[in-house]
């Protein structure tokens, strides 16, 4: 986009943020032009405004797999982001568990608040080793549940669904299973980063069997400045804002009517288009790998041998500096990145690719690509010419 709006760029950094729907941001102009009511305001206006919010709960809860039945209903907190939603789980949850257990995949959203923990020698923080394709090793994993297991430590497990940089589908499910064998039920809480996946694939908090679901609007064409952490029944963070009643005190302060009814907008468009959905991102991230692996051999993809999400690729060309490359395709009109959005714009290598293993010419190389419900096939062959090109020229050939 230039200064008068105009696309200027071929936009291929969707895991970064993704464009708002049409029908997404008619939905949230209607609700703005509707009502300036308060959500929580007892006069008709507001109690319009509560319908609204509440009907988009109930919605998000029940596309992503959770119960709204009254005997046994999960809740769901509106944040304004994954971040906040990582950030309220690790947190929230803090007196209720002894060690935290995760990888060094995960989100800096994630990882910060772990490292903040271990600093301040609040909780036991144990890391889970990743392999080579991006995946968590689940013999890693397996050990340190059951040493802590047979220490009765109260663990607190998290794994996102899906990784930020490389598309990596985590093995949740095995892991969920795992912690509850070896845990039981009472001895661990089980959270999911899954603001990469919610939108991209199914998510269902009963079927991976987790507690806790973090997910965000921008990463599936909603609105940005909205979230969620999705919560079993029972379960209750401690509040890390204070001073208001609103979402039952969990995380008080006036809820946005108009960006959540937007983000389950959002979640239903993908809802009800999501196989035809993903063969069509997954057909453009395919065409892109195997046009560009035709013209650049030597091409690698990061985290290809295993299970990606459907829109997003990690690759690397050995010789070719990520930041000279990404700075040299914003030049040529293509939009994409070096990492995760937080770390681009900084020299810092990929902690998610060094987890892996993987050799330092390969990080030093790697940049994201990712797709979108409105990617076409001319800009993925555009883009690919402008990326050999690039990769050219910075070769000196
Ligand atoms: N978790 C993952 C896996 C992400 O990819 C991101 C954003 O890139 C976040 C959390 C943070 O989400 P937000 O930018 O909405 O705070």
């Amino acid at each position: 986009m230039n200064m008068t709006g105009e696309n200027t760029h071929i936009y291929l950094d969707h895991n970064a943020t993704s464009p708002l729907a049409p029908c997404v941001l008619e939905e949230m102009n209607n609700v703005w032009r509707s009502t300036a009511a308060n959500p929580s305001s007892q006069h008709a206006p507001g109690r319009q405004a509560r319908k609204w919010i509440e009907s988009a709960r109930e919605e998000v809860i029940q596309i992503l797999g959770g119960s709204t039945s009254s005997m046994a209903a999960d809740n769901l907190l509106f944040t304004s982001g994954g971040t906040e939603a990582n950030n309220l789980a690790l947190t929230g949850f803090s007196d209720q568990y002894d060690v935290l257990l995760l990888s060094r995949l995960e989100h800096p959203s994630i990882i910060a608040v772990a490292e903040a923990m271990a600093s301040e020698n609040r909780h036991q923080v144990r890391w889970i080793k990743a392999n080579q394709n991006g995946e968590i090793d689940l013999d890693d994993a397996t050990s340190h549940l059951k040493d802590l297991a047979a220490q009765e430590k109260r663990v607190f497990v998290t794994c996102m669904l899906a990784n930020n940089e490389t598309g990596v589908v985590q093995p949740v499910v095995e892991l969920a299973a795992l912690a509850r064998k070896t845990c039981g039920n009472t001895g661990c809480i089980i959270h999911s980063d899954a603001t990469q996946a919610v939108g991209k694939i199914p998510v269902s908090l009963r079927e991976l069997d987790v507690d806790l679901i973090s997910f965000a609007g921008h990463k599936f064409h909603g609105p940005v400045g909205v979230g969620g952490l999705l919560m079993r029944v029972g379960l209750k963070p401690r509040p890390q804002l204070l001073g208001g009643f609103q979402q039952g005190a969990l995380r008080p302060g006036t809820e946005s009517v108009a960006i959540a009814v937007g983000m389950a907008k959002a979640l239903n468009w993908w809802s009800s288009e999501s196989a035809e959905r993903k063969i069509r991102l997954t057909t453009l991230r395919d065409r892109l790998e195997t046009k560009l692996q035709q013209q650049l051999p030597e091409l690698v993809v990061n985290g290809g041998q295993t299970l990606r999400l459907p829109h997003a690729t990690n690759i690397s060309v050995t010789g070719i500096d990520r930041q000279q490359l990404v700075m040299a395709l914003d030049f040529a009109g293509v939009a994409c990145s070096s990492g995760s959005a937080c770390a681009s714009g900084s020299s810092e290598p990929s902690s998610v690719l060094q987890a892996m293993g993987l050799p330092k010419p390969i990080i030093d190389a790697a940049i994201r690509l990712s797709v979108g419900a409105f990617t076409t096939e001319a800009e993925i062959d555009e883009a690919v010419e402008k990326i050999v090109a690039c990769v050219k020229r910075l070769r000196g050939r």
